[in-house]
């Protein structure tokens, strides 16, 4: 995976995988007014001509959308999105939760996630393998990326959060519970047969990266986040 900067935008690639060619990266903090103006920037600037810019309506909620060979979806609630469709940029939007993107190079399926610890503790992740399995899947090759997301430095929790999770997952820092949503999210999908050194990606918190990245948590009401994206060329 290859990484550069330009244009307020990450690219993280994929590259060639199997027979595939995944482009993904994701925007950072720039010059722009609103979440339109990302998503413009993502639609002109990025994604090929004739491709559709997939939005879903996030709701915290566990649900993966799979967009088949036909029709296209607009208008829909769900914190993911899996295909194997050309012509299509999957996105996900976020400041402090966790943007996963995944690609299986044996099928072709890729899918661009949005986990919170509401959509982690929800199921999201056990979601994405169900559907991906029944879709055919290979998770032994399935590479992930995430972008950076809250740190366990900053995402300080009340007692009913942290005990969704697992123990080795909160830490106790002079009386106030934080937890590691990324090492939770990453032990879940090792867990499930994802392989090691089939995923990253960047681990930088938003909150403690104010240059680079939007935090919700830190900047209030920015009307603006970061987009995450993913599409197949070929
Ligand atoms: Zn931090």
């Amino acid at each position: 995976m290859m990484m550069n900067i330009a244009n307020h935008q990450t690219h993280m690639m994929f590259d060639k995988l199997g027979r595939f060619r995944f482009m993904a990266g994701m925007t950072l903090r720039g010059p722009w007014r609103d979440e339109v103006d990302v998503y413009k920037f993502v639609e002109h600037d990025v994604a090929p001509p004739n491709t559709r810019v997939i939005i879903p309506i996030q709701v915290h909620g566990s649900v993966i959308s799979h967009l088949g060979d036909a029709g296209l979806l607009s208008n829909f609630d769900a914190d993911g999105v899996i295909t194997r469709r050309e012509n299509v940029c999957l996105t996900v939007t976020t400041a402090d939760c966790m943007p996963i993107l995944a690609a299986d190079p044996i099928s072709g399926y890729f899918a661009a996630i949005h986990v919170g610890w509401r959509s982690f503790v929800a199921g999201i992740i056990d979601n994405f393998f169900q559907i991906g399995r029944g879709l055919g899947m290979s998770f032994s090759r399935t590479r992930v990326f995430w972008g950076p997301s809250i740190g366990s430095c900053c995402f300080a929790v009340g007692p009913e959060v942290a005990a969704l999770f697992d123990e080795s997952w909160v830490e106790n820092r002079n009386g106030v519970l934080y937890v590691d949503l990324k090492g939770a999210v990453q032990d879940r999908l090792i867990s499930l047969g994802l392989v090691g050194e089939n995923i990253g990606g960047i681990s930088d918190c938003t909150s403690c990266n104010p240059d680079r990245y939007y935090s919700y948590r830190r900047d209030k009401n920015s009307p603006v986040q970061m987009v995450t994206f993913i599409y197949r060329t070929a």
